[in-house]
Order: C-alpha cells, then structure tokens, then sequence
C-alpha cells in the first residue's frame, strides 16, 4: 500500500500543469482502488461552488460543466463536515443531487474525502462503485492519506494561481508569494537570464594535447577574471568597498591556488578542460550543499556560477550581452551578485529571485542600492515571466502577473504615492522628530555596510541604534583580524562622531552564518546562537571587543550592544569580559571611556526578566523581529508559517508594553531596532508605550519623521490603549489601518503584519 501511495503522489506532482495533475491523480486513484469512478472537485472560492474539475468513469463532457454549492450533494456534505463521507447507496442519502452530464445513475457505492491543506477545504476526492457496497476502513483510510499528501500539490498550485486561472476562461492576475529581499515597488518588462552555460551537457573526453589544454584553462580563468573586475568596476562608484570585497573572494577562487589549480591537476591527471572544471565544481557543491546551511549554500551558488562562466569562456561563447530595456525587472531561478550587477544601476528598477532568502548577499546588495527584491518565489516558473510586464511587490514579499486594469491602476497609485511621499519626507528632513504637542522620540539607523551609513547622514539619523557587525564578516573568507575590525569599526564610529554608534557583539547561528564557521544544528533558532557563541568563544569575543575599543579612541560615541541575551548570567560573563579587554586596551596605551553597555530583548525569557536585566546594562534594545519570532514559536524566514508571524500580535505587543514600563520605571534608556520600528504605525505604538528611540533601516526614517509629525502623542496613547484590549493581530492591524486613515497616513502602512 505504502509504495502505491508514493507511486500516486510522485506520479502527480510531477505532472507540468494543474489540468495533468488532477487527470493523473483520479486515474492513478481509480487504478490503485480498482473503483469504477474517481473524481476531483475543487472549490472555487469566488462563487463558492464545487467544480468538476477530473474524472475517470464519469462522462468527460461533464468536467468543467458540472458544479454544486459549498453545502450541496454529497460532496458539499463532505465540505461542511470536514470528513469522509462513506455510504453504499449514494441515490438514497438525502443530500444527494443528480447531474444528467455525468451518467452516474448506475453508481451506488459513494465515497467522498476532504483535501484540505493548513485547515482549508481545497476540494474533494470522489470515488464510486457499480454495486451496492460500503468502502471498508482500509480504502477508507487509504483515500484519507492520499488526500492529505495531494493537498500539498493543489496547495501549490493555489499560490501559483493555477487553480484560479483553471475556474476561469480570461487569464487571472496570477499573484505568487515569496519573501520580501528589499521593500518598494516595481513594475516594468522583466527580463528573465539562464544561466550560460550547462554541465550536464559536458562530455568525458581525454585531452588532445596536455599543453594547448591548460593554456584554454588559463585563458578561460582569464577572460572570467577580466568580466568580474568589470562587473565590479562598473558598481564601484555607487556600492562601497565592503559590498565589493566578495568580489575578490570571486577573483581568490578562480587563483591558481584554489579552484583554478584543481582543475588543472585534473586535466594532468587525463581529463579535457571541461570535464575537469566540471569534476572540480561538482565536489565544490556537493560538499557545500551538505552542510545545510543556508549561508553556505548561498557560497555553493557563487561557485557554479563561477564555475559556469568559466565553462561558456571554455566552450569559446561570447559572455553574455543582454541588452536592458528601461526598468528592467531582473528575474533569474537563482540570482547572484554578479548577475545582478551585470545590469546598469539606471535600468533596474527589480529583482525577482527564484531561490534564495532575504539574508543572501544578494539581497543585502539589492537593498543597499534601494531596488524592491523578491527572493525564494517558489511557484513561479521562469517560462512565464518572458517579454512580460510584471510587478514587484517588495513590501509584501510577492510577485504579480498578468495584473488586470484595476491591480496595475492600485500599483501606479502606491508608486506615485511613494515618489509624492517621498518628496513630501524630504521636507522634515532637518526638522525635529516630534509629535504636534512636543514628545520627542529620537530616530536612529540600523547599519551593517558602509553603503547605510553614508544614506543615513543624509537622512538625519541622529545616531546608529544597530550595527550588524556580523556583515562585513559574511563577506570574507576567515574570521577579519583585530586591526581589520578596528580599520571597518573606526570607519563607522568616525561616519556618525559625535552621534552614537551601537555595535552589536557578533551575533551568528541562527539563519545567519559565516562560512569559515560552520554550525550543523537540527535547530538552529533554538541553538548556538548570539551571546551563546561569543561567549563560548571568548578569543573571538574579546578581539571583537578590543578592536571596538580601539576605533573608539578620540571618539568615544561608542555603545556596545549584547544579543539574544536568555539569562542574566550571560550578561554577567560578557560584561566581565568588556571590562577585562577595556583594561587591557587602556594598558596598551589606548586612551578610551568606558562605553555603555546594553543587552538585547529578543526572547520571552529576557521579558520576564526585563529588571534584572536592565539593572545590569546601562541601556536595553528590544530586537522585535526575533522577539516575534520566538514569543508565537513562528520561525521568521519560513514562507509556510509566514501568515502567522504577526508582530501585531497581542502577545507581542504586551511584551513590548511590558519591557517599556520596566524601563520606564527604572530611567533606563530604550530602544527597538526591529522592523516594527520601521512602520508608522508600529512606531507610534512604540512611541506611545515609552520607547524612546526608534531605530530603523535609513530608506525609512523619513517617513516615520513624517508620519510623528502628523500626529499627538495622546493620539498614540488612545491607539495604545485600545489596541491592547483587543485579542488578535487582524483586528489590531484593521484598527491601526482606520486611524491612520482618519489621520491621512493611510497609504504609509503596509507592511503591517
Ligand atoms: C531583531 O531580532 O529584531 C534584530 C534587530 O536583530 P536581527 O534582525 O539582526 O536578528
Ligand atoms: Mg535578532
């Protein structure tokens, strides 16, 4: 039964389209339970109603034709019940309904299973019989399972907008869900690029002759090497030098002494250029793709694509000249830097990745030069984006096709919106962030390339609330050394002196990791993670902390910043350790204050805890965006669970409320450095709860400048009030919609989730 099982499910979802699908499936059914009929109807939403959507043993002139209410026939029984319905006489259930089209008056037996995926009735799986009989408990439990794995498949094909497109003849706005890599909007022609190149085309062969074989190798890696430098001259004007170091990562790989040497070994060895280089790769990807790490993994990706510019360089073809019409939406099945740079900046306006997280490099770049980003669009099949106008929603993570009139019409609006709102912000740049009756609340930026700090001057930050030191050490092969984290921390704390720097202590596990630091957990959110690490590692800990030390000196805006702080103890050890690295940096003859020291709130321990810990730190930073994460137990970058990550979640927001009065009380500073600080209306809630800085990536501060300036701080108070009396985050989001509305702000929260 179980290899029948597995047969069914392979056999359809390996079917190309929903319509083959569903045909696969009900002949596959009716087979493996050797049934006269089998049929699928799926529901459309819409009209509420059961279509006929397959059938074996049904009349096919039916498909498509016949269709019931959601509370009609049997199947609509099997609908509202949510459970199989079993009967042997189908013509004497009172909720039977007979359709001419279908030729059914001969069939008795009825049994009917639910598909439903995540809760939700998606159709109904029919089978039926000639005779008079009850489907036993084993057939009965055997159509259950099925349906249960075939939910999977029509689920999919429901985000894709298949089963939408399939309800109706005009092609539907098709809208395909991923995961937001940058915010923003775009819409424009989408040029879709493959790869250049194919190893699986290449051939075992010997080489002809040894040497005229290593030169093609060395003149490949050559001409490869001369296209990087190119891409990277062409960007070196508008991305700084750490989003560019990877590029010599790129250059070091294709060396001699790396991946460029292996190759030739293996051509000595007997094997033609392209076999080698083919060999060489392979290992490369397989080795990375085990460690299961999405970091790494991301390091396999830039070795094939290496690899196979190398191999079109080899296989004598012209690097790829792709001509960019005017705001290019750039789509590819999995994206990298390189590719994405190979555009000219003035004619990309979006990106869309097939694979890939919001922590690739990638997306880091995209969003340092402010393109709206979609990544790991899963359902999307590259085939349909060719020579189309697509749009990019960057705010919602998702990606739309075929918009009709009135979805392209909303777009433009929010676009236009966006550049009026913008010119709009520009006017409260130099002026206070205040509310109409006078309440400050300071705006700070998260940083973590040098590309933020320079947008954030010009944006009036009034210091850094976040620095992501474990960036620029993505970006390297080896943990950097004391004096070259000195050289990047002296860089940040001199861009904003006399303002505030807060520098994160290393904070790697988790989604994040380094390269040369593999960790291989079965659950990394709830692992080494953070402080866990540093403080297992406090060689690593105390050069981080000597170096910022070091680049303070003169300065002395530095604070330093501890995170995924569990326990008290943990704050403790790495307080210890600060002191002890700041009298060692004293006895070298560095003269520096003692920064302040400050612990991060990002998991329901840490809020229960909120006074002990506070009473030991000079000031607090709530991280909302893992503190969301772990209070509803909703991994952060999951798209499965993505509906459920609510930062507006009662649960959370009380946390948030509580953490502020704790810090009230005691006069310590407060901070958020998540990305509800980055939403208007998650900023006046926080304003309004008693936070008193708010820190936000540069592209948004402006708009919440904007957005406090519009309002009083009672305004805030009443919003707070209200919506912690209420029980769930869609009803907070509606209410927080209405104000700001009321408030003509409306069009500044979307990203509320
Ligand atoms: C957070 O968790 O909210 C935070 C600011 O840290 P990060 O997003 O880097 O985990
Ligand atoms: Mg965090």
């Amino acid at each position: 039964m179980l290899n029948t099982l597995k047969r069914v499910v392979q056999d359809v979802s390996n079917a190309s389209s929903l319509e083959q699908a569903l045909s696969v499936m009900v002949c596959s059914v009716r087979q493996a339970m050797s049934t006269d009929v089998c049929s699928v109807y799926l529901l459309d939403t819409q009209c509420n109603r059961y279509k006929l959507m397959a059938t074996e043993g049904l009349k096919q002139i039916a498909v498509g034709s016949v269709s019931m209410g959601s509370a009609e026939g049997l199947v609509g029984q099997v609908g509202l019940r949510v459970e199989p319905v079993n009967v042997a006489s189908a013509s004497s259930h009172p909720s039977y309904r007979y359709f001419s089209e279908t030729g059914e008056e001969r069939l008795k037996a009825f049994l009917g299973v639910p598909i439903i995926h995540r809760g939700r009735v998606l159709g109904v799986l029919v089978v039926q019989q000639a005779g008079e009989r009850t489907f036993d408990q084993g057939e009965e439990a055997f159509l259950v399972t099925l349906s249960a794995q075939l939910a999977g498949v029509l689920a999919h094909a429901e985000v894709t907008g298949d089963i939408e497109q399939s309800f109706s003849e005009k092609k539907a706005t098709k809208t395909i869900k991923g995961i937001s890599g940058a915010t923003g909007i775009a819409i424009g022609p989408a040029v879709v690029i493959y790869p250049e190149a194919d190893f699986s085309m290449v051939p075992d062969r010997e080489p002809e002759n040894l040497d005229d074989e290593l030169d093609k190798l060395h003149a490949a890696l050559d001409a490869t090497r001369q296209e990087i430098s190119a891409i990277e001259a062409r960007y070196a004007d508008v991305l700084p030098q750490e989003e560019l170091a990877l590029f010599d990562v790129y250059l070091r790989i294709l060396d001699k002494d790396s991946l460029g040497g292996e190759v030739a070994r293996k051509i000595t060895e007997g094997k033609w250029a392209q076999a080698a280089l083919r060999d060489v790769v392979s290992a490369y990807m397989r080795s990375f793709e085990l460690m299961d790490d999405p970091y790494l993994r991301e390091r396999a990706v830039d070795i094939k694509d290496l690899g196979l510019k190398v191999l079109a360089r080899l296989q004598e073809k012209e690097p790829r000249r792709t001509t960019y019409p005017e705001r290019t939406i750039l789509v590819g099945e999995e994206l990298t830097t390189p590719m994405i740079m190979a555009v000219p900046r003035d004619q990309m306006c979006g990106i869309i990745s097939v694979k890939g997280s919001s922590n690739s490099h990638m997306a880091i770049v995209a969003r340092a030069l402010g393109i709206p980003t979609v990544v790991g669009v899963v359902g999307l099949r590259l085939g349909d984006l060719e020579q189309k106008n697509v749009i990019v929603d960057g705010y919602q993570g998702q990606v739309i096709l075929n918009a009709s009139d009135d979805v392209k019409k909303q777009f433009d609006n929010i676009l236009l919106e966006e550049q009026q709102l913008v010119k709009g912000f520009e006017t409260v740049r130099d002026l206070p962030s205040e509310t109409i009756d006078g309440h400050a609340v300071a705006l700070w930026v998260n940083t973590g390339l040098m590309a933020d700090a320079v947008r954030s001057q010009d944006r009036g930050a009034e210091g850094v609330g976040l620095y992501r030191t474990e960036i620029p050490f993505m970006a390297r092969s080896r943990f950097p050394s004391e004096k070259e984290q000195l050289h990047l921390y002296r860089q940040q704390l001199e861009a904003f002196a006399p303002l505030p720097v807060t520098m994160r202590t290393l904070d790697i596990g988790g989604d994040k990791s380094l390269p040369y630091f593999p960790i291989k957990e079965e659950n990394p959110f709830l692992g080494w993670r953070g402080i866990r690490i540093t403080l297992d590692h406090p060689e690593v800990f105390l050069v981080q902390i000597r170096a910022m030390l070091k680049a303070s000196e003169g300065l002395n805006n530095l604070r330093i910043l501890l995170p995924m702080i569990s326990s008290v103890f943990e704050v403790e050890d790495a307080s210890y350790l600060i002191h002890r690295a700041w009298a060692e940096v004293q006895d070298e003859g560095f003269s520096v204050l003692k920064p302040q020291i400050g612990a991060m709130i990002e998991v329901p321990s840490a809020v229960y805890q909120a006074r002990e810990i506070a009473s030991r730190v000079d000031f607090i930073s709530v991280g909302s965006n893992d503190l969301t994460q772990y209070m509803l137990a909703v991994d952060r970058n999951n798209p499965r669970v993505a509906n459920l990550y609510q930062s507006y979640h009662p649960a959370v927001l009380r946390a948030l409320a509580d953490v502020a009065k704790v810090c009230n009380e005691m006069k310590r500073p407060l901070s958020v450095c998540g990305e509800m600080a980055s939403d208007p209306a998650g900023a006046v809630l926080l304003m309004a709860m008693g936070y008193d800085i708010l820190s936000m990536s540069a592209s948004n501060l402006l708009k919440i400048k904007w957005a406090i300036r519009k309002l009083h701080f009672e305004q805030g108070k009443e919003w707070l009030a209200y919506v912690l009396s209420l029980d769930n985050a869609d009803m907070v989001i509606a209410y927080l919609k209405m104000k700001m509305n009321e408030e003509g702000l409306g069009g500044l929260t979307r990203a509320g989730k």
